[in-house]
């Protein structure tokens, strides 16, 4: 691909990233957490959950992008304290959105990654800032970008000098109604093919179902994927955002007793 003087593949190179002790780009990374930090009760309850099923680092929005100036926006500074906490308590690294160029710097010290979402991944503005941070970056797919303006976006931050990005497909726009977004799994491959970077996958987003988020998450470790991002809630029924599709505690149990064996499977039988 043109222009990716540094996100493109080369012969024998692939990106390995460690955060605290995890690594991203040699195995299966699984990220769990709910949506937004809404409080320290739920945000450790969560944490705790998603420790004891297995999970590798803890997600959590502070600052959030919502579709409505009107939603919940989450708790900002009171809320990377919460994720700081249930750090100290899990051991889990933490991977939390920037929204706001300005905000990068500071944010930084509570992040171990910082996340952007699709509606920013053109923010190149935002995509310098973490280029600069020196922290791991989670780049998530514009729902309406192509593979060549996603890896465009992550040649913007490796540009700065950050060579730790993680490429997220979390389901982009089609016609189709029933789904929250179309999973793009073929961007799985297809992304090895055409860059050294990591790629997982958001079942969560993706679908906006909970009866898909396991079998797109199995179908993703099928596909060779380096991590999956889930959203998982210890009350579901009382979260202030995306409540419909977070998985209880219990299915993320289920989830992580099927997709770790399937992943060990497939590389033991030198499938993946
Ligand atoms: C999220 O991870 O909670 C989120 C807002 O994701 P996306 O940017 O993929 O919609
Ligand atoms: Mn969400």
């Amino acid at each position: 691909m043109k222009n990716l003087k540094l996100a493109s593949r080369e012969p024998g190179k692939r990106t390995i990233i460690d955060i605290d002790g995890v690594t991203v780009g040699s195995g299966l990374v699984v990220i769990a957490g709910p949506c937004s930090v809404e409080s320290e009760e739920q945000m450790l309850e969560s944490a705790h959950a998603v420790k004891q099923a297995g999970a590798n680092m803890l997600r959590g929005g502070a600052f959030k992008p919502r579709t409505s100036p009107y939603a919940f926006q989450g708790l900002g500074l009171n809320g990377l304290r919460i994720l700081e906490k249930a750090k100290k308590e899990t051991g889990l690294p933490i991977v939390t959105e920037v929204i706001d160029p300005r905000d990068v710097s500071w944010i930084a010290e509570f992040a171990d990654v910082l996340q952007i979402g699709t509606r920013n991944m053109q923010n190149f503005a935002l995509l310098k800032e973490v280029g600069k941070s020196g922290r791991p970056v989670l780049l998530k797919r514009g729902m309406y970008s192509t593979l060549a303006e996603w890896l465009n976006c992550a040649e913007y931050i490796l540009s700065e000098g950050n060579p730790n990005v993680i490429l997220c497909e979390r389901g982009i726009r089609t016609f189709e109604k029933y789904t929250r977004n179309t999973l793009d799994l073929s961007a799985v491959p297809a992304i090895k093919e055409l860059t050294h970077l990591p790629i997982i996958i958001d079942p969560t987003h993706s679908t906006g179902r909970l009866s898909l988020i396991e079998p797109m998450s199995l179908a993703a470790v099928a596909a060779g994927c380096d991590g999956l991002i889930v959203e998982v809630h210890a009350k579901p029924e009382e979260a202030l955002c995306d409540a419909d599709q977070a998985l209880t505690p219990a299915m993320f149990t289920r989830l992580m007793d099927r997709a770790l064996p399937l992943h060990s499977f497939l590389k033991s039988t030198k499938v993946l």
